[in-house]
Order: structure tokens, then sequence, then C-alpha cells
């Protein structure tokens, strides 16, 4: 078993509308990044980052949510160019439906894992235009949290059954929300939390999101502050990575590595 990420691209965002106490001229480049998990039993995705067709995903988006960006590559291509059998592929676990998590489904012909919360959620929120078009063509892979409460959280759902990935449901930034929790057979463990916050300061700092950008931006701030500080507890005994935090990655490799 091994991790490895698929930085996809960035996009722009001034840390004053990231994270409470930000500052107007600190811009952040957020990180749209898949993450590969290796299983002797298939492996997965964790989220599909940008594809071949973002541009014109971030074109489809209100105006205030459309930012500078840039394409490094697409997860499909950076997998086909290290040699990688996409056969070995068993789908893509999303943290959540929205666009920056899944444009990169557009390119990979595998199947979206998902619970019901966030197959409502993409169904009818505008937050789930996108993944409502990229997703058209795929098998959907619904899963139950039909484990036990784990780490705090009060469901889990084990993927392979091993212990390895373990998903949990945050439901706050959008209904089905997740947590991703993956330990290594060297007992290195990592928290793959989507948007509970959005850079690492978030964790450090216990900040939130700027108020307007928390009734923007999450379906449920109480419960999403709640599920924070569940992560946050958890900090000093494994890896946290926020979803758009480009330092969260350091020390997961690259596939060509
Ligand atoms: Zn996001």
């Amino acid at each position: 078993m091994a991790l490895f990420q698929l930085p996809t691209g960035t996009y722009e965002t001034r840390a004053a509308f990231a994270f409470k106490g930000g500052s107007f001229r600190d811009k952040r480049r957020f990180a749209a990044t898949a993450v590969l998990v290796r299983h002797p039993s298939g492996d997965l995705l964790i989220d599909a980052g940008f594809g071949s067709q973002v541009g014109a995903h971030i074109q489809s988006l209100p105006r205030y949510e459309r930012a500078p960006y840039e394409l490094i590559r697409s997860a499909s291509a950076q997998l086909k160019a290290s040699g990688y059998d996409l056969g070995h592929l068993r789908g893509v676990l999303v943290t959540h439906a929205h666009w920056d998590h899944v444009s990169g489904l557009a390119d990979l012909q595998v199947p979206i894992l998902m619970n019901a919360g966030e197959l409502e959620y993409s169904g009818g929120n505008r937050g789930g235009r996108v993944f409502r078009s990229v997703s058209a063509e795929h098998r959907i892979d619904r899963y139950q949290f039909n484990g036990p409460p784990y780490l705090g959280f009060p469901a889990s759902f084990d993927v392979y059954g091993d212990g390895s990935v373990v998903v949990v449901p945050a439901p706050g930034h959008t209904t089905g929300s997740v947590v991703v929790f993956v330990t290594l057979p060297t007992g290195q463990r990592y928290a793959f939390i989507g948007d509970l916050t959005w850079q690492l300061d978030g964790i450090r700092r216990r900040a939130e999101r700027p108020l307007v950008l928390r009734m923007l931006a999450d379906s449920d701030p109480r419960m999403l502050r709640e599920d924070l500080l569940r992560v946050i507890a958890l900090a000093g005994a494994m890896h946290i990575v926020p979803a758009h935090d480009v330092s969260a990655y350091d020390g997961i490799p690259l596939l060509g590595d």
C-alpha cells in the first residue's frame, strides 16, 4: 500500500477570504490535488482535482467564484505519463462534489464512490452543477456509513475492510462532505479533510472561514465547526491535509518519484 499526490493545478484566493484574520494582501494559491491510494485490492483516488476541461468548468461558475487558475496536469494525464495501468483504479472517492474536487472526473472513466447525502446535495444544489455535467457517464458506487464510530465521528465506512481507508461523515461544508482517514502499513496516518478548512492556518490557529464566506460556502456552519474541532484534536496524532493547502501535501511523494 502507498500514497501519492497528483497536483493538478492551483487557483488564487486572498487569505482574507480563506480564514478569519487572513490579510487581504496575502494571496494564497489554493491546491487542487488528487491523492492516489495504492492498495492490493484496487486503487482509489481521493478527489480528482482539475481536469482538461477546467477552464470551461470555471466559466460556468457564478462570477464571484471565478479565480485566476493554473492547470498543471490532470490526474488522468499524470497517471498515463507515469505508465500507470488504469485497470488498477477502482474509483474516485470524492470528499465532496464541488467543481475544484471533481473537474478531473471528466477525463477518468471509473466509478465515483459517494454517499447518499452528497448525491442529494450534488443533484439539486447550484454547487453541484459541474459535478452533474462531469459525472453523467460514470457509474456511481453508493456507500453507507454502516461502520462504528471512528475517532470521534459518529459512524464510518471502511472501504477495504482492513482499516486502511476509513471514511466518516463531516456534513457542514456540503450535506454529504466526508473526511477520509488513511493509515499506511508504516503506521503513518493521514486525514484528508476536504474543505473543513481551506488552509493549515485553520488547524494551527483554530480559525474558521470569515463570516460571509461561511454563510456563502457552508451548508451548516455550526456542524462544520464541530467537525473542524474534532479534526484539530487529532492533529498531534496524524498528518492533517486540508484539500486546498499546497504545503499540506509535503512529504507525500509525487507519482514519478
Ligand atoms: Zn474546494
